[in-house]
């Protein structure tokens, strides 16, 4: 049975980050942990990662409606700071995802998200951070994701 895609335009946070497969969130749907996350977007809060130092439209704008590739200053130190950190601990690079959202749209982005991140026993997304689908409880490895092809 084919599921629909569960990532919404409003998780997809102002730094390009797909809050739908971040461990904290996932953590909060599934009831697994004590988390409260649910998502960048909606909590209306400035970015812990990024905009509490934010200069741009992140910090003028009060609930981050914009991406950070619509700011003169981007990108800025702090998104480099956080796409490098992502691209060494997780292979996944917050700049090309705004990149594709910038050139391709949100919708196809959010497509690619749904069959790059997927569980391949369940079809539930799995964590970025450490690769676990909460429901199979278990953990893909790295390389399968990257090498998926769509
Ligand atoms: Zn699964």
């Amino acid at each position: 049975m084919q599921k629909s895609n569960p990532i919404s335009e409003q998780l997809i946070a102002p730094c390009g980050m797909n809050c739908a497969i971040c461990s904290r969130y996932l953590a909060y749907i599934n009831k697994l942990k004590r988390s409260q996350c649910v998502g960048c977007r909606s909590k209306h809060e400035r970015c812990t990662y990024l905009f509490n130092k934010c200069t741009g439209v992140n910090n003028t704008s009060q609930d981050n409606a914009v991406f950070c590739f619509e700011c003169g200053e981007y990108p800025c130190k702090q998104i480099n700071r956080m796409d490098d950190r992502y691209r060494k601990n997780y292979m996944m690079s917050v700049k090309s995802n705004l990149d594709c959202i910038k050139k391709r749209g949100i919708d196809k982005f959010i497509d690619e998200q749904y069959k790059k991140y997927r569980c391949s026993k369940c079809g539930e997304l799995i964590s970025i951070h450490n690769r676990k689908c909460f429901q199979c409880d278990i953990i893909t490895r790295l390389v399968e994701i990257h090498n998926k092809e769509f």
